[in-house]
């Protein structure tokens, strides 16, 4: 019964709404705040970029890779970014630089360090038969070969934003899920960390799709089964396995809540449930981040105090 066990990370990863001041040093005129001055593995930070002139051009880089960022609506003087923790990344400090042009033709610059911490996963110890940790030469092809293929579609940056909106959790009624960035250790050698998040959900349950975009992969994998990949631009994907059926093609482009399949057990699982992925320019970070980040904008004022304390 492996998805009972409490996932520690999910909740202790939650940040605060609350855009940390002072955080940054910036050009005159434009300001850069963070949701949090520090992150831990696996989790997501939001950027928020104002300038008091128009911007053309900003451009990200974080710890070697590049920032997601985009304009929302009319909203010229201000940008948003997403800042991805990879569950693996070694803890420490990073610089997010952050450099642009507004319609005037000034150059702007803002920096920023930002510390990454260990995350606070959970560790499971399995004795599992040996075909579970040895798999045969034909299967560690096929897994290699597949893992390879994920890794290209990963790699991928799609330049236009696909998504408008919030992203929802891809099963109705399911508010939360367990073992995202559990380390296994399978007959005592450690495995790669879980990847994504279990969310629970009988086999038949509709899978829908977290926001809009393109399917990008909707095929059987070994490890996963009948997986659907959905790139909504900008290095953003989520991942959906262990379907029972796949309802989707790849080149599909889909609307956010679109059926994308079905939960079931495909591929190598002990039961039904929906493994939920996201990945942020190649970075594998918890999906209820994105979920909870997008969907509690910044207010429009940041120095007016909420009205009651713990709101946000
Ligand atoms: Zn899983």
């Amino acid at each position: 019964m492996r998805y009972i066990v409490v996932c520690l990370a999910a909740s202790a990863a939650f940040p605060i709404v609350a855009f940390a001041k002072n955080a940054a040093v910036c050009t005159t005129g434009t300001t850069l705040r963070l949701n949090a001055s520090q992150a831990s593995q696996g989790s997501l930070l939001l950027i928020e970029v104002r300038s008091t002139k128009s911007l053309v051009e900003l451009q990200g880089e974080w710890g070697g890779r590049t920032v997601p960022i985009w304009q929302e609506a009319a909203r010229e003087r201000q940008r948003k970014g997403l800042l991805a923790v990879d569950l693996e990344k070694a803890p420490g400090e990073y610089e997010l630089k952050l450099t642009g042009q507004t319609a005037t033709g000034e150059k702007i610059s803002c920096s920023a360090m930002v510390a990454v911490r260990k995350g606070l996963f959970a560790t499971e110890k399995l004795q599992v038969g040996k075909e579970f940790v040895e798999p045969d030469p034909e299967q560690v092809k096929r897994a290699n070969e597949e893992r390879q293929k994920l890794r290209d579609i990963f790699d991928h940056v799609t330049p236009e934003r696909l998504w408008d909106g919030n992203f929802r959790i891809p099963l109705d009624g399911v508010t939360t899920g367990s073992n995202f960035g559990k380390r296994r250790i399978l007959n005592g050698n450690p495995g790669s960390p879980h990847g994504g998040m279990d969310l629970p959900g009988a086999t038949g349950t509709p899978v829908h799709a977290a926001q809009r975009g393109r399917v990008a992969l909707a095929e059987e994998l070994f490890f996963s089964g009948n997986t659907v990949v959905v790139d909504h631009g900008l290095g953003i994907y989520t991942f959906y396995g262990h379907l029972s059926e796949i309802d989707a093609k790849a080149g599909d482009t889909v609307e956010t809540g679109a059926v994308l399949g079905r939960v079931g057990a495909t591929g190598r699982v002990t039961g039904p449930h929906l493994h939920w992925g996201l990945t942020v320019e190649r970075a594998r970070v918890n999906p209820l981040l994105l979920v909870k980040l997008l969907s509690n904008p910044p207010s429009e004022e940041p120095r007016k105090k909420p009205s009651r304390p713990g709101t946000n």
